[in-house]
C-alpha cells in the first residue's frame, strides 16, 4: 500500500478492529449493524460534527482530533445519564490525505474506544475537495423513562457543575498565542483541556434518581444554562464566587478581568450542569468523593426566566459575552 490506503483498506485494516467487541457490527463487513438493547433500557442517541478550521485546527494531532470527536459526543450522553456503548463515524477526508495521518487518527479512535469500553459499529467514508469533516453518532442506554432531560428542573433546585470551568476557552486563547505571561505549566494544562476534553461518563449514570435535569456545557455556561432554564420554564441564578476554577484558570483571570467572559461564555468545557433538590446535597457530595470528579453548587433555579450572574456582593452582573452562538459568530473559533 503506497500513499493513502483506499477506502476498503482503511475500513478493513484501521477501523474494523475497533468493532471487534460488538458482534452486531459484523467486523464492518456488512451494509449495516444490528443493535440489541438490554431489557428495560432505552437507547440515547446524539451526533456532533467537527470541521477543520472551525472546530479544530487542521494541524492538531490526528489522534487528538479523533479522541475529541469521541469525547464531545460521550459528554452529551453523560449529560442524559446514559452509559455509552457504540459510535458510528461519517468521515469526509480531503483528497490526498496521508496514510500516516489516517493511522494516527485510527489509533486515537482506538484508544478512546478502549478507554470508554465502546465499539465503532459502522459509518461511511467519503473524499471531499473541502476541509476534513467528521461526524460521529454515539449510542448509550438509560433505564427506560429515566434519562436526565433539560426540562426537569424545579424552582428551588440547586444548580451543580462538574469539574472546572473556562479551562478550554482559555486554552484556545493560549494556543492562539495569547496569555503569554502565564507560566508554561498552566498554559500546557489549559491547552490540554482544550485538545482533550474529559467526558463525565461515570458521573452521568450515577446522577439518575439524584438530578432533576442535566445538560452538558459546550457553548458557554451562561448560554447553555439559559437553554436548561427555558426548557424547565424557570430562571437560573448563579454566583460568580462559587464557579469552580482550576488553579491555571484562576491565575489567568486573577489580574485580568477581561478573561471573565471566557469563564462565563467560553465554549468547549464539556462539563455537566445538573439541577437537584437541596435534599440530595449529601448524596451529591458523596458522589463527588466516590467518583473523584469535583461537583460544585453554583446557584439555584427560581421562578422567572433567563440567567442571572451574581457578583461577590450579590448584585446581578452584566454579561458581555453570552457564549458562542453558532453561525452568527462565524470565524471567532479557530
Ligand atoms: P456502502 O457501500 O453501503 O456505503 P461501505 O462500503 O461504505 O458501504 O461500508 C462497508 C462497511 O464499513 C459498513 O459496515 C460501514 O458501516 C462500514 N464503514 C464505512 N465507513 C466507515 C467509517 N468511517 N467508520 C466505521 N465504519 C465504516
Ligand atoms: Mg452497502
Amino acid at each position: 500500500m503506497s500513499g493513502a490506503p483506499d477506502e476498503f483498506d482503511l475500513i478493513a485494516q484501521l477501523f474494523a478492529p475497533l468493532s471487534a467487541s460488538y458482534p452486531g457490527a459484523f467486523n464492518l463487513t456488512d451494509d449495516a449493524a444490528l443493535m440489541d438493547v438490554p431489557p428495560g433500557r432505552q437507547v440515547v442517541l446524539t451526533m456532533d460534527a467537527m470541521v477543520a478550521g472551525v472546530h479544530f485546527f487542521a494541524d492538531d494531532p490526528a489522534d487528538l482530533i479523533a479522541r475529541k470527536l469521541v469525547r464531545v459526543n460521550l459528554s452529551d450522553l453523560a449529560a442524559k445519564g446514559a452509559v455509552p456503548f457504540a459510535v458510528m463515524l461519517a468521515a469526509a477526508f480531503p483528497q490526498g490525505i496521508e496514510a500516516e495521518w489516517l493511522r494516527a487518527f485510527a489509533d486515537g479512535l482506538g484508544q478512546d474506544v478502549a478507554e470508554f469500553s465502546i465499539a465503532l459499529i459502522g459509518g461511511d467514508t467519503v473524499s471531499t475537495p473541502g476541509p476534513l469533516t467528521l461526524s460521529l453518532t454515539a449510542f448509550g442506554h438509560v433505564p427506560t423513562g429515566r434519562a436526565l432531560l433539560r426540562s426537569g428542573a424545579r424552582a428551588g433546585d440547586l444548580i451543580w457543575l462538574s469539574g472546572s470551568l473556562g479551562d478550554s476557552a482559555l486554552g484556545l486563547r493560549a494556543r492562539q498565542g495569547q496569555l503569554t505571561d502565564l507560566n508554561p505549566l498552566h498554559r500546557d494544562f489549559l491547552i490540554h483541556r482544550y485538545l482533550l476534553p474529559q467526558p463525565r461518563v461515570a458521573l452521568g449514570p450515577a446522577l439518575i434518581g439524584v438530578a432533576s435535569a442535566g445538560m452538558d456545557i459546550s457553548d458557554g455556561l451562561v448560554q447553555d444554562l439559559g437553554h436548561l432554564a427555558r426548557q424547565s420554564g424557570l430562571a437560573a441564578e448563579i454566583r460568580l464566587a462559587d464557579l469552580p476554577l482550576s488553579v491555571a484558570a484562576r491565575t489567568a483571570t486573577e489580574n485580568n478581568n477581561s478573561w471573565l467572559a471566557c469563564i462565563l461564555g467560553g465554549g468547549d468545557d464539556y462539563e455537566i450542569a445538573f439541577t437537584a433538590d437541596p435534599a440530595q446535597t449529601q448524596r451529591i457530595r458523596q458522589l463527588a468523593d466516590d467518583s473523584g470528579v469535583a461537583l460544585s453548587a453554583i446557584g439555584q433555579m427560581t421562578a422567572g426566566q433567563g440567567v442571572a450572574v451574581m457578583d461577590r456582593q450579590g448584585k446581578a452582573m452584566e454579561v458581555a459575552q453570552r457564549g458562542w452562538r453558532h453561525f452568527s459568530n462565524a470565524g471567532e473559533q479557530p
